[in-house]
């Protein structure tokens, strides 16, 4: 127990250990936002993430499944969200594809205008991070891209859409390359949530 990683003790002598903390720290403060957005539009926070999502994401992810995937959370949870969003007219069930039982969902014109009241919920985050200089900035993002990569490749994070995990993706010496794009990436252009990336074979 000495070693564990909130014990303040154990995270003065590792800076891994440290880190960690504050990543936990941090992930409190999407709860503490997304609450107060909630609150003031009378929504659950998973109802304002899904309507988030949904606006930003094509057709094919926007389903019951993968919105359990995407937030980490049971199917049930997902459809009780679903049928409330729905009874508040803010979204639409569209049933044409090829398997008629499942059904993609889309915004209704009520939902996207709830979408412009609360797609800043995390602007205060932001403006945080807007007074990192540049070089902070491009290291953060690099540190934060490797991370969620490897974190999926290791099973731990269900979802990512990095350029890493990216069947488009290649790797030349010192270089990244987008063989979609047909360009070198620079650091600042490695993608976190790429509407055209493909999961590689392997992960
Ligand atoms: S398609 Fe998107 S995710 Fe894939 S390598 Fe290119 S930019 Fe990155």
């Amino acid at each position: 127990m000495d070693n564990s990683i909130f014990n303040p003790t154990q995270q003065e002598q590792d800076i891994s250990s440290k880190i960690v903390a504050g990543l936990e720290r941090i992930s409190e403060v999407f709860k503490v936002l997304l609450w107060e957005k909630a609150k003031l539009v009378g929504l659950s926070p998973i109802q304002i993430q899904i309507l988030i999502f949904i606006a930003f994401h094509k057709r094919e992810l926007c389903n019951v499944s993968h919105l359990a995937k995407e937030f980490n959370v049971t199917k049930p949870t997902i459809s009780d969200a679903i049928r409330a969003l729905n009874r508040k007219g803010m979204i639409s069930k569209d049933f044409s594809s090829s398997d008629n039982r499942s059904y993609t969902l889309q915004l209704t014109e009520s939902g996207k205008k709830m979408v412009t009241q609360t797609n800043d919920f995390a602007m205060p985050l932001k403006k945080q991070i807007d007074n990192f200089n540049e070089s902070e900035l491009t290291g953060l993002l690099n540190t934060l891209s490797n991370l969620i990569y490897k974190l999926n490749y290791n099973g731990v994070l269900t979802v990512q859409r990095t350029c890493y995990g990216c069947k488009y993706y290649q790797k030349n010496k010192e270089t990244n390359y987008c063989n979609l794009l047909q360009k070198i990436l620079m650091t600042t252009e490695i993608r976190l949530d790429c509407p055209e990336y493909e999961e590689k074979a392997n992960g």
